[in-house]
């Protein structure tokens, strides 16, 4: 059964597979939204596309960069 999140309350709410893409209420707080399957919620893991890949590249690289800069500037700013 897939499980979609409340945007009111951020709890998981499992819905039927019916439901996907239609109008829900939330079994906790009571708000109606839209039903989106969220792939963390799901059993089955979603694979990344390979059009997301590029963008977690740069992402990641901007990560390990800054993590880089980051020992860098304080023995720049220790030598002083
Ligand atoms: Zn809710």
């Amino acid at each position: 059964m897939p499980s979609v999140v409340c945007p009111t309350c951020l709890r998981r709410n499992r819905v039927r597979k019916q439901s996907l893409g239609r109008s829900v209420v939330c079994t906790y707080c009571g708000a109606a939204f839209e039903a989106e399957e969220s792939g963390q919620a799901s059993q089955e893991p979603l694979s990344y596309g390979p059009q997301h890949s590029g963008e977690w590249q740069i992402a990641v690289g901007l990560i390990v960069l800054v993590a880089a800069a980051i020992p860098a500037v304080l023995l720049l700013a220790r030598s002083r």
